[in-house]
């Protein structure tokens, strides 16, 4: 798997600082900064210590078999700010080499916020994910006519799980999602799906768009995962 995550740091020398910080616990193989220099900080064979509490498609242990790539950014938290063409056009390039090497699968390359979509938001929703998958890195939804339509409860539960989400949905205070009300947990992995590949519609709600887009995920990619 390759997962995308910002600093949400001030500065790129902070983020450096930190995770070259055996103490902190926080390790990515990869930094890139804004003007596009690229950090090898960790060997892609060696595990870093950067997805933390975290669930895709049944696993658990995403730190073991997962390449994680840092982008420096200030994140939501000091001023989150588009990423600039260096930054991207060197992550196209590493990606791109990462993804033929290592045969990663489109939907596995994912957002720190879609494995942990409980306690993260990033690279959030000005990552362009559209600009990635056009490189053959990663997935983005192209729907159809047979996409459209009414949708339940269920339907979203089941597609969002069919892509990969965690959908136990109980978010650990005793309010398991009773399929009805979107609040805790699932709505946060809605908002999670959104960030990624609807992120004109931040809305953590289902809408006809967000349910098309799912759709089309779940249908051309959900079965190509090895
Ligand atoms: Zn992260």
């Amino acid at each position: 798997m390759l997962i995308l995550h910002y600093t949400g740091m001030q500065s790129a020398e902070a983020a450096l600082e930190r995770l070259c910080d055996e103490a902190a616990q926080v390790s990515a193989h990869y930094l890139i900064d804004e003007d596009g220099t690229i950090y090898r900080l960790v060997h892609e064979k060696r595990r870093a210590w950067h997805a933390g509490v975290s669930f895709w498609r049944g696993e658990r242990d995403i730190n073991s078999r997962s390449i994680g790539i840092e982008l420096v950014n200030p994140g939501h938290e000091f001023g989150y700010r588009p990423f600039p063409e260096a930054q991207m056009a060197s992550l196209e390039e590493l990606a791109a080499d990462l993804v033929a090497h290592y045969r990663i699968p489109p939907l596995h390359v994912l957002a720190h916020s879609d494995i942990a979509p409980d306690r993260k938001e990033d690279p959030g929703e000005l990552f362009d994910w559209q600009r990635l998958a056009a490189r053959g890195i990663g997935a983005w939804p192209e729907p159809g006519k047979s996409d459209e339509g009414g949708w339940t409860n269920a339907e979203i539960r089941d597609l969002l799980g069919r892509i990969g989400y965690g959908t136990a949905w109980d978010d650990g205070h005793g309010t398991a999602w009773d399929g009805t009300v979107w609040d805790g947990s699932a709505a946060r992995s809605l908002l999670a799906f959104q960030r990624h590949w609807c992120p004109e519609r931040l809305t953590g709600l289902p809408d006809a768009e967000t349910v098309k887009r799912m759709r089309a995920l779940a249908r051309v990619y959900s079965e190509r995962l090895v």
